[in-house]
C-alpha cells in the first residue's frame, strides 16, 4: 500500500515536473510585452489609483506573465492630464484615468463618465456591454489611435459637502462650489459659482470659507480626505455623478500587435477591474458612512425636491447645448438617452421597487 501510495505520488510529480517544463517553454518560445500605464492619479490612490494596479497585477497574471505592466501615478512619467495624449503617441501603451477629463479633445467624452441625472453604474454598464455603447466609444477614441474600456464605476457619489443648509433653490444662489464638469456648468445655471481646485486645495479651501461647498466622490474617500473636519453637512445623492464610469486607454498600435488571446485578456481584465471597483465602493463606502456618524458627527441630509426638480430641468437645458454643437455628441446622446428612458423603466419597477419594498419593514 505504502509503495503504490509512493509509486503514485513520484508518478504525479513527474507529470507535474513535465507540465510545468512545457508551459516554461511555451511562455519562453511567445513574445513579451512590456508596457507602460500612465494614470490620472496619484500613485496608490485610494480605489481610483488601486484600480489601476490591480488591473496591472490582473492582465500579468491572467496572461501567464506574457505581458508585463508598469504602473505609473500622476506626474511619475507624465503630468495626469497629459496622460490622454502620451498613450495615443505611444510613449506608454496604456492610461487609466476617466473619460471627461479629455473634454478638450472632445466634448463627446464627457458621456462615457457620467451625465449629470443619467444613469447608474448598474444602467450604464448595460448600455456599454449589451446596449450600443462601447461601439460608440471605440468609435469616438479610434480618432485618437486608442482603444477605450470601461474600467471601474464609483457608483452612486455624494452631492457634498456644504458649510450651509441647502432649504430652496435660493440657497443654491452665490454659492461657491468646486464642482467640476457638467455639473459645475449648471450650478453656474442655478445662480452658483463653480470652481474648479486641484484635490489638494480642495480641504483647505472649504475650511478657510473660500468655497462654500465641495463635492469628492464618496465616504470612503471623502473620510480619507477629512472633509468632514471643513464641513458637517454631508447631502445626498450625487445628482451629477450617479455612476461615474472610469476608463482605460489603449495605445491602438500596442492593442493590435498582441495575439488575439493576449486581446481577450486585457479587455476581460478590464471588465474585471470594472466590477471590482463597483464591488469595493460598495463595501467601503457603508463602513465609512457608519464612521462619519458616528464619530465625526456628520448630518447626513438629502436635497430638497424642488432643488432636485431645478437641478434637473437645468442639467437637460447644459446636456441640450452640448449636444447641440457637434453631430457625434448628438448621436452618442440619442443612444444614452433613449437607453436610459428603457432601462428607467425597469429600474424603477425592479431595483428602486425592491429597495423601497425592503424599507417598509424594516
Ligand atoms: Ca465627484
Amino acid at each position: 500500500m505504502k509503495r503504490r501510495e509512493f509509486i503514485k505520488s513520484a508518478g504525479l510529480s513527474a507529470v507535474g515536473t513535465g507540465l510545468l517544463l512545457n508551459a516554461n517553454q511555451s511562455v519562453a518560445a511567445k513574445p513579451e510585452f512590456n508596457w507602460k500605464m500612465v494614470t490620472t492619479w496619484p500613485k496608490n490612490f485610494p480605489v481610483l489609483g488601486t484600480n489601476a494596479n490591480y488591473l496591472a497585477k490582473t492582465i500579468q497574471q491572467m496572461s501567464g506573465g506574457r505581458i508585463r505592466i508598469k504602473v505609473y501615478g500622476a506626474n511619475e512619467l507624465v503630468p495626469a492630464f497629459e496622460a490622454f495624449d502620451a498613450v495615443s503617441r505611444g510613449t506608454a501603451q496604456m492610461g487609466h484615468g476617466a473619460a471627461y477629463y479629455w473634454k478638450g479633445k472632445s466634448e463627446t467624452t464627457q458621456f462615457f463618465s457620467a451625465i449629470p441625472f443619467g444613469m447608474t453604474g448598474q444602467e450604464v454598464n448595460g448600455w456599454l456591454y449589451h446596449g450600443g455603447g462601447m461601439a460608440l466609444w471605440e468609435e469616438l477614441y479610434d480618432r485618437f489611435n486608442l482603444v477605450p474600456a470601461a474600467t471601474g464605476n464609483t457608483g452612486v457619489q455624494m452631492a457634498g459637502w456644504f458649510r450651509n443648509d441647502i432649504n430652496s433653490v435660493a440657497d443654491l444662489k452665490g454659492l461657491k462650489m468646486r464642482i467640476p464638469g457638467l455639473g459645475g456648468e449648471v450650478l453656474k445655471r442655478a445662480g452658483g459659482t463653480p470652481v474648479n481646485l486641484p484635490g489638494g486645495e480642495v480641504f483647505t479651501s472649504l475650511q478657510s470659507g473660500a468655497i462654500d461647498a465641495t463635492e469628492w466622490i464618496g465616504p470612503y474617500n471623502d473620510l480619507a480626505f477629512g472633509l468632514y473636519k471643513a464641513a458637517k453637512n454631508y447631502y445626498y445623492p450625487g445628482w451629477h455623478e450617479p455612476g461615474s464610469t472610469l476608463e482605460t486607454f489603449i495605445n491602438k498600435d500596442a492593442f493590435n500587435e498582441l495575439p488575439a488571446d493576449l486581446q481577450a485578456i486585457v479587455k476581460n481584465a478590464c471588465k474585471a477591474a470594472n466590477m471590482d471597483m463597483l464591488s469595493e465602493f460598495t463595501a467601503k463606502n457603508n463602513t465609512a458612512l457608519n464612521t462619519l456618524v458616528n464619530q465625526h458627527q456628520v448630518h447626513v441630509k438629502a436635497l430638497p425636491d424642488d432643488v432636485l426638480i431645478k437641478l434637473h430641468a437645468l442639467s437637460n437645458e447644459v446636456v441640450q447645448e452640448v449636444v447641440a454643437k457637434d453631430v457625434f455628441s448628438q448621436k452618442v446622446y440619442a443612444s444614452y438617452s433613449d437607453f436610459q428612458q428603457q432601462v428607467m423603466r425597469w429600474s424603477n419597477i425592479s431595483e428602486y421597487a425592491f429597495m423601497r419594498a425592503r424599507g417598509l419593514g424594516a
